[in-house]
Parts: C-alpha cells; sequence; structure tokens
C-alpha cells in the first residue's frame, strides 16, 4: 500500500459528490479528524465525506486501484483509534445521517453517519427505542457491528440482536443486501464481525416501546462504601427481572453542585439502575438498592429515557487519553469484588473509572451459534477505563494492564472487541472461539479476499 497522492484525491474528485478535505482545509480537516480518544492524533492524506452509497462505493474504488489504505469512520468512538488513519484515505460517513422510522412496523432504518442521541431523539418522540450506546456521541455503526451493550440490553439484547437487515459495499464495489432471508451467512457475520466484510450503508433495527418516562438515576457513596455495597449490587442481581438495568462505576467524585462539597475530588462509588417498567412501580423495584446505605446523592428518581442514555456524558468528554480494556465474569465473587476495589483504589488519574454491570436476561437467550459473539451467558462484565489528559501515557496504561492480570482468575473469555484498544490477532480468536472464527475467515474469503478492510478487530482471510 503507498501514501494518498495528488492524483488519487483527484480521481476521488471526479467520482465523489460529497466533500473532500485535506490539510489545505485547516480548521475543517482538523475538525473532521478528530476523534474521541486523542491518543490517536493522525493525519489523514484525505477526507472523503460520503454523502450517499455512491460515494462509498467511489472512495473503495479509487482506494483500490492506488492501492492507498483506507480507515472507515462513524461516530469517531474506536478507543482502538480504527476510525482514523495517517497519510491514507479516511472515509468519514457522517454526513450519511438519515433516521426513517416506521412506528407501526416497529422499525427503523439508519445511516452510517448517525449517533445514538440522534436515533434516541428520533424513536422517542414514538415511544419507542433499541438497545443504544450508554453516551449519546457514539456512532450507531460501529457499536451495531460490534455488538452493542447498553442500558436495555436485558430486555431486548444487545444491539446486534436487534439488528433486521443491512446494505454494504464490499471491497469490490458491490452494494449487497443483507438479512436472515438475503445473504444470511453475511448477515450472521455483520452482527458482532465488526467492519471487517464492506461498509454498512444502512442498517435497518427493531425498535420497542420504552419511555419516554423510565425511573433510574444513580446513588452516589464515599468509596470506603465500596465493598458491601457491591456485594449487596450482587446480592441484589441474583434474581433479577429483565426490567431492571444496573451496575457501579468506581469513580472520582466530581466537583458538581448536586454532590456535597466534602466528597468533590475524592474516591467514590456510584450504584447506577434503571427500571423499565411502569415508572411508578420503580421506587419499589429498586428499594433494596436505595435503601441499603443511606447515599450521600440519590438521584433515582423518574426522568426520560434520554436523560438516562445521557447520564454519563459529561463525565466522559472527548479529546482525553483513553486506554480501556474490559472482561466477562462468570459471577461475582467475594474475593472478585475486594480485587476490583484494590484495583481502583489504585487509579493513577482522577478521570479513570471502573464499570461492572450486570448482563444477562435477553442477551443469554440469543442461541451461541446465532452470531459470532460468544460470552452471552456470563452475568457480570467490567470496564476498566484509563482516561488521563496529564502524566505518562506508560504510567495510566500499566495501571489497566495490571488491573487486567489481577482480575484474570475471574473471567471467562468473549467480551465484545469494541471495549479493548489493544486487540491482537489471539483476542480476535479466543473472542470468537476458533469454531466461529473460522467461519470468519470463510465470510472474509469471500468478500475481502485482500484484506482491504483490515482497521477493525481484523479477521485475517486465508491468504495472510
Ligand atoms: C465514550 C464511549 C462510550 C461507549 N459506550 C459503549 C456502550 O455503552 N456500549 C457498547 O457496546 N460500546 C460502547 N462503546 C464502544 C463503541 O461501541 C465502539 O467504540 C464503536 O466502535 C463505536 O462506534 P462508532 O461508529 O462511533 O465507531 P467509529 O470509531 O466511527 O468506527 C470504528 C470502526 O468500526 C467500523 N465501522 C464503523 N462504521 C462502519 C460502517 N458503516 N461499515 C463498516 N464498518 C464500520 C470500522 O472498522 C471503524 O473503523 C463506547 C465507546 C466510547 C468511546
Amino acid at each position: 500500500m503507498t501514501e494518498i497522492t495528488v492524483t488519487d484525491i483527484g480521481a476521488l474528485r471526479s467520482s465523489f459528490a460529497g466533500e473532500i478535505l485535506t490539510s489545505d482545509d485547516g480548521r475543517r480537516y482538523d475538525e473532521a479528524r478528530a476523534v474521541f480518544n486523542a491518543m490517536f492524533d493522525r493525519r489523514p492524506g484525505a477526507i472523503a465525506r460520503a454523502s450517499c452509497d455512491g460515494d462509498v462505493v467511489a472512495a473503495i474504488l479509487v482506494a483500490q486501484s492506488a492501492r492507498m489504505p483506507m480507515a472507515v469512520r462513524a461516530g469517531g468512538h474506536s478507543v482502538a483509534g480504527y476510525s482514523t488513519i495517517d497519510d491514507g484515505l479516511l472515509l468519514d460517513l457522517r454526513p450519511m445521517a438519515k433516521i426513517e422510522l416506521d412506528a407501526s412496523a416497529r422499525t427503523v432504518r439508519v445511516g452510517p453517519g448517525v449517533t445514538w442521541g440522534q436515533l434516541d431523539a428520533a424513536t422517542q418522540i414514538h415511544g419507542l427505542a433499541t438497545t443504544g450506546g450508554r453516551m449519546t456521541t457514539t456512532g450507531v455503526a460501529g457499536f451495531v457491528l460490534g455488538s452493542g451493550s447498553g442500558w436495555l440490553e436485558r430486555l431486548h439484547g444487545w444491539a446486534c440482536d436487534n439488528l433486521l437487515s443491512a446494505r454494504l459495499v464490499t471491497a469490490d464495489g458491490r452494494v449487497v443486501t443483507t438479512s436472515e432471508s438475503e445473504n444470511p451467512e453475511l448477515f450472521w457475520g455483520l452482527r458482532g464481525g465488526g467492519g471487517n466484510f464492506g461498509v454498512v450503508t444502512e442498517f435497518e433495527l427493531r425498535v420497542h416501546p420504552i419511555g419516554p418516562m423510565i425511573y433510574g438515576g444513580m446513588l452516589l457513596y464515599p468509596r470506603e462504601q465500596a465493598p458491601e455495597l457491591c456485594r449487596n449490587l450482587r446480592d441484589f442481581s441474583a434474581e433479577l427481572p429483565r426490567e431492571i438495568a444496573v451496575g457501579c462505576v468506581f469513580l472520582t467524585a466530581p466537583p458538581a453542585p448536586f454532590v456535597p462539597p466534602e466528597l468533590h475530588g475524592r474516591p467514590a462509588f456510584a450504584v447506577f439502575a434503571a427500571w423499565f417498567g411502569d415508572p411508578a412501580e420503580g421506587p419499589d423495584a429498586l428499594s433494596a438498592l436505595r435503601e441499603f446505605r443511606t447515599p450521600a446523592v440519590d438521584l433515582l428518581a423518574p426522568i426520560p429515557y434520554q436523560q438516562l442514555q445521557a447520564l454519563t456524558d459529561a463525565g466522559n468528554p472527548p479529546g482525553r487519553r483513553n486506554y480501556w480494556h474490559s472482561d466477562l465474569f462468570s459471577d461475582l465473587a467475594d474475593e472478585t469484588i475486594d480485587a476490583l476495589v484494590e484495583r481502583a483504589n489504585t487509579a493513577t488519574s482522577p478521570a479513570s473509572v471502573m464499570i461492572v454491570a450486570r448482563s444477562g436476561g435477553a442477551v443469554a437467550d440469543v442461541p451461541e451459534d446465532a452470531t459470532p459473539l460468544s460470552g452471552r451467558t456470563a452475568p457480570w462484565f467490567y470496564h476498566c477505563y484509563g482516561i488521563w489528559t496529564e502524566g505518562e501515557d506508560a504510567q495510566h496504561i500499566g495501571w489497566v494492564r495490571e488491573t487486567a492480570a489481577s482480575l484474570r482468575p475471574w473471567t471467562v473469555t468473549g467480551m465484545p472487541l469494541n471495549f479493548f484498544t489493544d486487540v491482537d490477532d489471539d483476542r480476535v480468536r479466543s473472542t470468537f472461539g476458533e469454531k466461529k472464527y473460522q467461519r470468519l475467515v470463510a465470510l472474509k474469503d469471500r468478500y475481502d479476499p485482500e484484506n482491504f478492510f483490515r482497521r477493525n478487530q481484523n479477521v485475517r482471510p486465508s491468504a495472510g
């Protein structure tokens, strides 16, 4: 592969309807190349902002014929930095942001440039939603293709379980439609196999009656109470109705007006919960969490579903350095909780967080072979997010890696790959498991034998 040239950009301009930006475009180029994770400050040779399927075809064909590397960007939230590139072509899908809701059929067609905040806004007017990201700025596209874990997953499965059909452009520039009945093997691969097989230009998703008001929010405590609160959370979750989403966060208390001043900047522990049944029944459904110990802050209340979806937006802005690792737990034993607390207490940055959440329910209903993803029956998962703006990268990355190593004895494989900054071949293989990995390789051989789409959680074609 070679770097992009003036001739390549000229070739692209002749067949591309959307905007094309280069470093000559100054601030607009800089805005367009910025991604969520500031560790990836890349300078693409050109940014092609696709406006339609034809633009996606044109970008792929020009990049292929010029043998130039290409990255695909939707919401730009890849913590592994897949959605940007130095020197090559960045295909930016953000202008393709249509949303067509069929409220009576409970389906929605979504362009690849749409974020979860935009999609929720369009569907919530009709009291509908599907499992979406826990932050409004995350893109629908990368999220769905990589699994899609959200507040609604215990009730309605992962986002990829709600995918009904997709249209994509393959490495040879063909537009292919895929669903359970049309190109079903490709459809199987798209539900967790990431961006390996082409550029998806439309997702059709199932939506469900949700909200617009739900009951939920957060309870905040001093960190010292974390061991007993974690145990209570585990016991509360043993027999959990699907209408409840629950988890906890080890964080540093923000200097927000709703936080008592004595907690500002101090290690804290938050329990988050949502009840998707009748909001009037919410206080009863969550009382065992609220009444266990008196919280310093009690934000459990009837709230709009969109507010729940935005709960962590303010605490996790773009532009900081991020290094992430996650894993699944088969249970939450006392010794696992003690290890979590110990690791959280050694965090090297006040912005870093550890999250533990309950999965299961509808996620576990989907048969193991129905999608490439495994690990569906694991009831708990954790995220260790190293997030910083100051200090040496090595120190903060080291904390995440040491945390992963010390929690490993209690983990099981299968955590979806969207939650890792480091994804090597071994992780891709072991996450899918050898049998399903080989099924993905067969798809890769068929749709992308030269591995043109490789800035992703890469499935390598047999030819290497
Ligand atoms: C702040 C934050 C919060 C998050 N919260 C959650 C969460 O609650 N649940 C969860 O499951 N995940 C979450 N994630 C992880 C998230 O799902 C992934 O980072 C996902 O890739 C984001 O999608 P995107 O469209 O923004 O990605 P992008 O960075 O735009 O794309 C990532 C990669 O996905 C592939 N891709 C994207 N669009 C297409 C397309 N149209 N066709 C083919 N391939 C494509 C490409 O390989 C691309 O490089 C979060 C990430 C961040 C940074």
